[in-house]
């Protein structure tokens, strides 16, 4: 499954004081395929999540243009989340009459349900009827853009047409508080991890928090078997490839025990994202247990 991504982004402030990032005017658009970038695609989002985590707890500002600046970079290098459609279990969403949404959104909405076009300028609230309206036909129902962005012909949710907009928006807190749920997790995992030993049952670390229920795939064969994903979201999309990345033995995503960066090792017995973070850590390692000595 293809995901876009605009050639660049902006920050603007819609009319209630909320910070929004989306695609520039005079942006072009580019897609390209998650599962080809999937590493490097999880690992820059558990670095905003850290981030995340850092500024709930001291809402430093310092630490928030951080977090501006590394969703600005991620949305650039690989688009927007598409939480309009990763937060509800309608399918379309666009013709729908109202919204069912998931209880455990990161949109900020306590509601269960919402009436759909309340719920879509949510999401394009810097769109005006010349950019996008929706059309209502006796047996259809249609998006009109007045740019020229991918349109999927009813053959991908209607839904899909409005996040490949030039229009489609999302708020940086959004974003921020789904990375900081993931980093989060990571974290709870990794101390898990360590204390393994000591677990007798399973643990279920933040129990309820992925909500992927419009996941399908279809398996394909070519010169070898593959599964071919089809998510209703780049959201959908990372927490899949950070299930796999977590449980997979051979992919082993870790922190780097030196400069505590998110990095994919080699084996169970790595503990450092490279060399140069090894040698900096055995360096600190051996002056400790001078100053140790000496001190006796
Ligand atoms: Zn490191």
């Amino acid at each position: 499954m293809d995901w876009i991504r605009y050639s660049d982004y902006e920050y603007e402030i819609d009319s209630e004081g909320s910070l929004y990032v989306k695609p520039k005017e005079n942006a072009s658009f580019s897609m390209y395929n998650p599962f080809n970038v999937a590493n490097d695609l999880l690992i820059d989002f558990l670095k905003i999540g850290e981030a995340a985590r850092v500024y709930f707890k001291n809402k430093d500002q310092a630490v928030y243009e951080e977090l501006k600046r590394l969703v600005f970079l991620y949305a650039k290098k690989y688009g927007l989340l598409g939480l309009i459609s990763a937060s509800t279990y309608n399918y379309n969403v666009i013709g729908d009459e109202d919204v069912l949404l998931m209880k455990n959104n990161f949109i900020q909405q306590t509601e269960r349900s919402i009436d759909v076009l309340t719920y879509m300028k949510l999401f394009t609230p810097f769109a005006d009827k010349d950019d996008l309206s929706v059309m209502v036909y006796k047996n259809s129902v249609d998006l009109v853009k007045g740019e020229d962005s991918p349109k999927f012909y009813g053959k991908r949710p209607l839904v899909m047409d409005l996040i490949f907009s030039k229009f489609y928006a999302e708020k940086l807190d959004w974003i921020i508080n789904f990375a900081g749920m993931l980093a989060e997790h990571f974290n709870q995992l990794l101390v898990y991890r360590a204390s393994a030993n000591y677990l007798t049952e399973h643990v279920t670390i933040l129990a309820d928090t992925f909500k992927a229920n419009k996941i399908g795939f279809t398996i394909n064969q070519l010169d070898k078997t593959t599964i071919s994903w089809n998510f209703d979201s780049l959201k959908t999309t990372i927490e899949v490839i950070y299930a796999f990345a977590v449980t997979d033995e051979n992919i082993l995503l870790s922190r780097c025990e030196h400069c505590g960066d998110f990095y994919i090792a080699l084996s169970n017995r790595e503990k450092y994202c490279n060399p140069a973070c090894r040698n900096r850590a055995n360096v600190q390692k051996s002056r400790q247990r001078k100053s140790e000595l000496e001190a006796q």
